[in-house]
C-alpha cells in the first residue's frame, strides 16, 4: 500500500472538476469552486493530503491529475519524488 501526497495548485484549479468526475473519493469541489483532495474517509478536505492507498487507487488518483486541463494537480511518492505533475 503505497503512501503518496497529493496537491492541488489553487492559483490554478479553474474549478472544471474532472478531477472530482473521475476519482470522486478522493477530490471534491468547495464552495468557492476549488478542487479539495479528501481523506481516505471522505471527512478532511485540504489543498495537500498524504494518503495511504492501494495501487489502484494511485493510479486512479494519477489518472484524476491526469485529466486536469489546468495541470493543476501533482502527485508525489513517499520519497517527495514526482509521480505526474
Ligand atoms: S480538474 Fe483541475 S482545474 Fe478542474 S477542479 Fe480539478 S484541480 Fe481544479
Amino acid at each position: 500500500m503505497p503512501q503518496i501526497t497529493v496537491k492541488v495548485d489553487h492559483a490554478a484549479c479553474s474549478g472544471v472538476g474532472s478531477c472530482e468526475q473521475t476519482a470522486p473519493a478522493f477530490f471534491k469541489l468547495d464552495s468557492a469552486n476549488r478542487a479539495m483532495v479528501l481523506s481516505k474517509d471522505g471527512v478532511e478536505s485540504a489543498a495537500e493530503q498524504t494518503l495511504s492507498v492501494s495501487d489502484d487507487e494511485a493510479k486512479l488518483i494519477v489518472e484524476a491529475a491526469e485529466s486536469c486541463p489546468m495541470i493543476a494537480i501533482s502527485v508525489f511518492d513517499d520519497a517527495g519524488g514526482k509521480i505526474y505533475g
